[in-house]
C-alpha cells in the first residue's frame, strides 16, 4: 500500500447515500478528504445498504486504500405512521389525537409508531414532532389515544421523528430490529456499529454480547442523543470503544441552548477516558442547497475542533445534498486551516494539565506517562511523526487526546484494528507486522520514499518492549532520520 498522509488530522465522516453512491463521487469525496463512510440504516433496505457496501470498498479498493465503514442502527427511534394527505397542517391552538391504533390519517388523528405512548405520558407533558420544530401539549390519554394541544405550530409529514424529552420510554436500544441488521452486518465484515438512544451502558454491553455469541468482536459507537445517555457517560465511556454527539436528537431530548455546553463536557470525558468522539448533525446543513457554508457553520466545525473532537461527521450533506464533494472539501479545508491555529489557542492544554497534576500526586500510569512524554516530546523537537505500534490501538488513542502537530503512524497486523484507528484524530493507520525486528526501518523507508522526511530530523517512537498486552507501551525512543 502506498504511503500517503489525509489533508487533515480531523477525521472526516460522511453519510452516503443518493447523491454520493457512486464510484465517480465516492473517489472525489475520498480524495477531497474523505475518511469514513457511515451508513444510515434508519433508511433504505439492508439490500440497498448491501450495495452501497460494495461500492465503497469498490472505490477504496481502486484508491489502494482502507475505508473504515460505519454501520448506524435505528434504535428505538418513534416516528409518526402514514398520513394520508400531507403535509398535515397543525395548527397553534387546535387539537390533535396521536394514536397507537394502525390506522391511517382521518381528521386530525396521527398515528405513531411506538405502541406504549399512552404509557409514557400524561396530562401536561410535552412531545416534540419533526425534530422538534412542532410542540405538542398533552391534555387528555384515552385508551389508545393522546389528546394534545398545538402549542407550536408547523406542517407534518408522515414518517417524521417523535420525541418524548424526559419521559420514561419502554423501548429499549438495541432493539430487535437493530439485532436482525447487526446480524445481517456482521455476515457482510462489517465491524463498527453506530448504537443509537443509548441510554446506559447497558445498552452496549448486550450489543456487544449479542455479536460476541456470532463468534464476532465489534466496535461500539455509543450515540448520545438522551438526557439519560448524557447523566449515564461515565459509565457509557466505561464500555463504549467511541463517542458520537447526535446533536438532531439530543437538541431535541434536552433543552436546545444546553447542546454547546454539553458538546464540550462530552467531548472532554471522551478526550479523557481515550476514546474518539464524533461530533454530528447540521455541521455544513446550508451546503445541501448552497456552494457555500453560512460563517456560523464554518465557526461550529472549527470549534468543535478545537473542543477536541476527533471526528466531524456529514449528514444530509453527503447523503442527499446538491454538493457532496464541494461540502467535504471545504469540511477539509476549515479542519486544516484550524488544526494549524491549535497550538496558539492552547486547545489541547488541558489534557496535559491533567496528567501533569496526576504526575506530581505520584499517581500517573506508565502508558499515561508515555504519552504525555510522546506529546511533549513532538512539541519540543517539532517532530513530525510519532511510530506507535499498537496491540488494541490503545496506545495511539493515547497520544491522539493530545491532538499533537505530528502524524501518529499507527501500525498492527489486523486491518479491523487499523480501520477503528481511523476515528481518531491525528492517526494514520498501516496493518502491518511488528513482532519482527526492522518493522521500524521498514516504516521509515516508506517515509523517506515519499519524501515526507528529511535526514537529520527526529521521529518519536514507543513500545511495548518489556511487557505485552493493553496498556504495555513501556519506553519512549527518539530516532534521527
Ligand atoms: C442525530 O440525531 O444527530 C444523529 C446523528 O442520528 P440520526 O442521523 O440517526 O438521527
Amino acid at each position: 500500500m502506498k504511503f500517503s498522509l489525509p489533508c487533515c488530522k480531523t477525521k472526516l465522516i460522511c453519510t452516503i447515500g443518493p447523491s454520493s453512491c457512486s464510484e465517480n463521487v465516492l473517489r472525489d469525496m475520498l480524495e477531497s478528504g474523505m475518511s469514513i463512510a457511515r451508513l444510515n440504516f434508519s433508511h433504505g433496505t439492508f439490500e440497498d445498504h448491501k450495495k452501497d457496501i460494495e461500492i465503497i470498498r469498490s472505490t477504496a479498493a481502486g484508491l489502494d486504500r482502507i475505508v473504515p465503514i460505519l454501520v448506524d442502527l435505528p434504535g428505538p427511534k418513534i416516528r409518526v405512521g402514514i398520513l394520508e394527505n400531507e403535509p398535515m397542517l397543525l395548527e397553534k391552538g387546535s387539537l390533535v389525537t396521536l394514536t397507537t391504533e394502525r390506522v391511517h390519517t382521518t381528521g386530525n388523528r396521527i398515528p405513531v409508531t411506538y405502541s406504549r405512548l399512552t404509557e409514557s405520558v400524561h396530562p401536561k407533558s410535552v412531545i416534540y414532532l419533526n425534530d422538534g420544530f412542532i410542540e405538542l401539549e398533552v391534555i387528555e390519554v384515552r385508551g389508545k389515544d393522546v389528546i394534545c394541544r398545538v402549542i407550536s405550530e408547523g406542517p407534518l409529514l408522515s414518517g417524521k421523528g417523535l420525541n418524548l424529552p424526559g419521559a420514561r420510554l419502554f423501548a429499549d436500544s438495541p432493539t430487535e430490529r437493530d439485532l436482525e441488521l447487526i446480524g445481517a452486518a456482521l455476515d457482510e465484515g462489517i465491524s463498527i456499529f453506530g448504537i443509537s438512544f443509548v441510554e446506559s451502558a447497558e445498552s452496549i454491553v448486550r450489543t456487544r454480547e449479542f455479536a460476541r455469541k456470532k463468534g464476532k468482536e465489534i466496535y461500539a459507537v455509543a450515540k448520545i442523543e438522551r438526557a439519560s445517555a448524557v447523566d449515564n457517560i461515565d459509565e457509557i465511556l466505561k464500555v463504549a470503544d467511541a463517542l458520537m454527539i447526535a446533536r438532531g436528537d439530543l437538541g431535541v431530548e434536552v433543552p436546545i441552548e444546553e447542546v454547546p455546553a454539553l458538546q464540550k463536557e462530552l467531548i472532554r470525558k471522551a478526550n479523557i477516558a481515550c476514546r474518539p468522539v464524533i461530533t454530528a448533525t447540521q455541521m455544513l446543513e446550508s451546503m445541501v442547497d448552497s456552494t457555500r457554508p453560512t460563517r456560523a457553520e464554518t465557526t461550529d466545525v472549527a470549534n468543535a475542533i478545537l473542543d477536541g473532537t476527533d471526528a466531524v461527521m456529514l449528514s444530509e450533506e453527503t447523503a442527499i445534498g446538491k454538493y457532496p464533494v464541494e461540502t467535504v472539501s471545504m469540511m477539509a479545508r476549515i479542519a486544516t486551516v484550524t488544526e494549524t491555529r491549535r497550538r496558539s489557542i492552547r486547545s489541547a492544554a488541558f489534557i496535559r494539565n491533567l496528567l501533569h497534576e496526576d504526575l506530581r500526586k505520584g499517581q500517573i500510569t506508565v502508558p499515561d506517562m508515555i504519552s504525555l512524554n510522546a506529546s511533549e516530546t513532538a512539541m519540543a523537537l517539532d517532530v513530525k511523526f510519532i511510530l506507535t505500534p499498537t496491540e488494541t490501538g490503545t496506545s495511539a488513542r493515547r497520544i491522539a487526546r493530545f491532538k499533537p502537530e505530528g502524524w501518529i503512524l499507527a501500525s498492527n497486523p489486523q486491518k479491523s484494528v487499523c480501520g477503528f484507528l481511523f476515528f481518531s484524530y491525528g492517526v494514520c493507520p498501516t496493518v502491518m507486522e511488528t513482532a519482527h525486528a526492522g518493522w521500524s526501518d521498514s516504516i521509515l523507508d516508506r517515509l523517506k520514499e515519499a519524501k515526507l522526511v528529511q535526514k537529520g530530523e527526529y521521529i518519536i517512537m514507543t513500545e511495548g518492549r518489556f511487557s505485552k498486552g493493553e496498556g504495555s507501551t513501556d519506553s519512549l525512543s527518539i530516532i534521527t532520520v
